[in-house]
């Protein structure tokens, strides 16, 4: 048995909600507000059960796509950024849309866009089937080629080898994507790389902090959900920095009590789409179980603050407007 005395938590720093997490939420919040319930959400706003619900109890409608949102609704989507083709469908369905597509993201799209018109092969590391990557690759479809990993790189066919660069989901492990990279780098010698990190601040802040802690902690506990691409890297980065265990869990209760067997030090963090309230759950059964003793093990401060979507600032009636114009406004009919 570990002695009581000694047991502590090491809380990392920065966790939980990114700006771009946070942008997004508020923007299905200010939509409830100014225009009403119900609103709809294409896909989860981000990647957190309990966000989804929240907000389900506010009165928004999350729905998988465009097609299912009755025609003349106001539908938002989601930080992760869509393809082209969603808005296309969204104004065949005459919807108004409300884009919280993260700003970071959106750089990346930008990126894609532009490489693809220089006539580059895109080459992008990323998860394949993940809502980011899908949107980012329909920025280019006919450029972008996907690599999961280093194992990908010899199958990645291009069509001029001094013309190829390489982009990258926003939410991945920097090592591993720089392991990715560095294979690129071997088959592709004149290989790009991108302006500046497509990484993001917060991924990277996240994972600097859990690396800081990893080698002291027994047990690490990451809350976040499953399909939280950031959450699923922290619990990956724990255990190769040093946990001698790591979990993810969307709910304090989701912890079995076994896993605090012989565990003196317990290391606690949260993806970026995770509400504080969810750690201090965490933090309570801890307490409740002798883990009382709480240092915040901090290694970056961040200020990141993104403006809302400025669809936010029109009335119900000009968004409408703007989503099926009359030919008086001089507009297409
Ligand atoms: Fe934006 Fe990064 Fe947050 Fe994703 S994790 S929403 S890219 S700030």
């Amino acid at each position: 048995m570990n002695d009581l005395k000694r047991r502590r938590v090491l809380l990392s720093a920065p966790r939980g909600y990114c700006a771009g997490v946070d942008r997004a939420v508020i923007a299905v919040e200010k939509a409830l507000e100014q225009y009403g319930a119900p609103i709809y959400v294409r896909k989860q706003i981000v990647h957190n059960k309990y966000v989804v619900q929240i907000l389900e109890k506010q009165g928004a409608i999350f729905v998988d796509e465009t097609e299912e949102v009755p025609e003349g609704s106001i539908v938002v989507l989601s930080a992760h950024g869509v393809a082209p083709c969603v808005h296309d469908e969204a104004k065949r369905g005459k919807l108004a849309t409300i884009d919280a597509t993260c700003p970071l993201v959106t750089k990346v799209h930008r990126e894609a866009v532009r490489f693809a018109e220089e006539d580059y092969d895109i080459v992008l590391v990323g998860h394949e089937g993940h809502e980011e990557v899908i949107g980012t690759m329909g920025q280019a479809p006919a450029r972008i080629h996907l690599v999961d990993g280093p194992g990908d790189v010899a199958q990645v066919q291009v069509r001029d080898e001094s013309k190829v660069v390489w982009l990258s989901h926003t939410t991945l492990s920097v090592d591993e994507t720089m392991a990715t990279v560095g294979e690129l780098q071997k088959r592709f010698p004149l290989l790009v790389s991108p302006p500046s990190d497509d990484i993001c601040y917060a991924t990277q802040n996240r994972q600097v902090a859990v690396k800081r802690l990893a080698p002291e902690v027994d047990l690490l506990i990451v809350v976040g959900s499953k399909n939280s691409s950031n959450s699923v890297r922290l619990v990956e980065v724990g255990l190769e920095y040093g946990a001698k265990s790591a979990h993810l869990v969307d709910f304090a209760d989701e912890i079995d009590e076994a896993w605090l067997e012989n565990v003196t030090t317990v290391g606690l963090t949260s993806g970026a789409s995770v509400p504080e309230i969810l750690i201090e759950g965490v933090l309570e059964f801890l307490a409740e179980r002798g883990y009382a003793d709480v240092e915040t093990v901090r290694t970056a401060v961040e200020t990141q603050h993104f403006a809302l979507p400025r669809e936010l600032r029109q009335s119900r009636a000009e968004l409408l407007g703007r989503a099926h114009p009359t030919t008086e406004q001089g507009a297409e009919a």
